[in-house]
This record gives structure tokens, C-alpha cells and sequence, in this order.
């Protein structure tokens, strides 16, 4: 038998958008309200496995958000199952959930995965915060992007992982700690896009990519955090990839129907 095609196909799906404050994203500007996009994303492999990364926000986010319906309200909910359906996926049909971390705008829709095949790819860095957090009630602003009823579930087929790991051909995962302890993201084969980075909240924009690296407003560690932009410099000019930002409203993505293959 030769080699597995190390090739995928991608496409983005429409989370949505939030609310948030620009100092958040980029610590030297003055508090101002603005938008934001939360994008997913759906892969197929040459071989035939289903791989979503990021789940989005939940369905009952008027119940569980608490106060950030105040403040940075979900203005235009958009959800996992909605855009799986439009694609004529559902969750029992996906093999692997990877997690970009478990805040609140990434980890909402994991409910739908509870007793399903589909592995739950998680840093382990990213779980044991995501937990301790939530036991201790935690409030400083770096922790306060995680909600246990949208990952607290014992039927949910976790697979937890250290650093860099390979997946499958053509799907390599990046630990990239900094915004959250776990943060992840992937190098993502494809035949004639070349290789994609998917970055998620490791770089919210191309503003935060520079050069330099702009920091953000929160983060669990500043000084991962630029070691992590860093890590996905090098490793875009190294593969000359692609690199898809967390919630930069200005990127242009191949929005499903539309796929990077
Ligand atoms: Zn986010």
C-alpha cells in the first residue's frame, strides 16, 4: 500500500458574530465597542475522515452567558448544528472535534457531540485550566472565557493530547499557548491552496500578526503569547502557508459552499 494522500479540503462556517471591546484585541487602543466574526471550520481528508475545529457559540447562550449578554453580547447568533445541516453533516457522522480551546465563542457547541463517535482533541494544558477554573470560580479576566456547561460532560469522547501532534496525513495540530494555556491551532494540507494555518484566538487579526506581534488585551501568559505568533511565522514561511486569523472581519475565507481544496 503507498502512502495516504496527505491532502484535505476545507471550508469556513459562519458562527456568527459577537460584540467585544477593541482592548481586548489590541491593548493599546482605548476601550471601544465593535464586532467581531467567529468563524468554524469543516475539513475532509482525501481518505475520507470529518474533522470540525471549533464548535461556536451554544444554543442557550441567553441561559449560560451571564452578564457578557450585557457586555459583549452574541448580536448575530449563527450555530454549529445550523451550519452542519446546510452541509448535510451531522454530528454523529464527524470523526474527530479538534479544540482550539474551550472559551466560551469556541467550546459552545460540544452538547451535540455527548455519546458520539467523534473524538474530542483537546491540550491538556487547555482541560486542566478549563476544569480548575471552573471548580475555583476564577474571575480575573484571563480566565473568564469558560463555562462548564459547555464542556463539563462525562459522555463526551475526549482525546487528550501535549504539544504538536499529528493527526492525520496532511492535518497537523500546533500548540500554541498564550491566549489560553491550551491554545491550538492546525497546518491543514491542501492540493492546489497550499497549506493553511488555522491560528484561531493565537492571532485574533492581521493587525495582531504585524510584524511585530501586537499584544492583546488578556491573556493567560503574554510572554507565550508572542512565542506562539512567533511559532506560527516561522512555520507559515517554512510551508509558505496561509495564515487564517481568529476574528478578523476583514480576512476573506471560503465560506461554505466555497472550499480551499
Ligand atoms: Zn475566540
Amino acid at each position: 500500500m503507498g502512502k495516504a494522500s496527505p491532502y484535505c479540503r476545507v471550508t469556513c462556517l459562519d458562527y456568527g458574530e459577537e460584540q467585544g471591546f477593541t482592548n481586548l484585541f489590541y491593548a493599546d487602543k482605548p476601550s471601544e465597542q465593535f464586532v467581531f466574526p467567529i468563524p468554524g471550520f469543516y475539513l475532509e481528508t482525501d481518505t475520507g475522515s470529518k474533522i470540525l475545529f471549533d464548535t461556536g457559540c451554544s444554543p442557550d447562550f441567553k441561559q449560560t452567558w451571564g452578564l457578557l449578554n450585557e457586555f459583549m453580547p452574541y448580536v448575530r447568533p449563527s450555530f454549529m448544528l445550523d451550519q452542519l445541516k446546510k452541509m448535510g453533516v451531522t454530528p454523529q457522522d464527524i470523526d474527530y472535534v479538534i479544540m482550539s480551546h474551550l472559551h466560551y465563542d469556541h467550546a459552545g457547541g460540544l452538547s451535540s457531540f455527548r455519546g458520539a463517535k467523534a473524538k474530542i482533541v483537546v491540550q491538556k494544558a487547555e482541560a486542566q485550566v478549563a476544569m480548575s477554573t471552573i471548580y475555583t470560580n476564577r474571575s480575573d479576566v484571563a480566565y473568564a472565557g469558560y463555562i462548564g456547561t459547555d464542556f463539563q460532560f462525562s459522555d463526551l469522547n475526549w482525546m487528550v493530547i501535549d504539544g504538536d501532534y499529528d493527526l492525520l496525513p496532511g492535518v497537523h495540530l500546533l500548540f500554541l499557548p498564550g491566549h489560553a494555556p491550551g491554545e491550538m491551532g492546525a497546518r491543514i494540507e491542501t492540493k492546489k491552496n497550499g497549506d493553511l494555518i488555522i491560528a484561531s484566538d493565537a492571532v485574533y487579526t492581521a493587525e495582531s500578526f504585524g510584524p511585530p506581534a501586537k499584544l492583546p488585551g488578556a491573556a493567560i501568559n503574554l510572554d507565550d503569547y508572542v512565542k506562539s505568533v512567533e511559532k506560527i511565522r516561522r512555520i507559515a514561511g517554512l510551508y509558505e502557508a496561509k495564515v487564517i486569523f481568529g476574528h478578523d472581519s476583514a480576512q476573506k475565507l471560503a465560506m461554505f459552499p466555497e472550499w480551499w481544496d
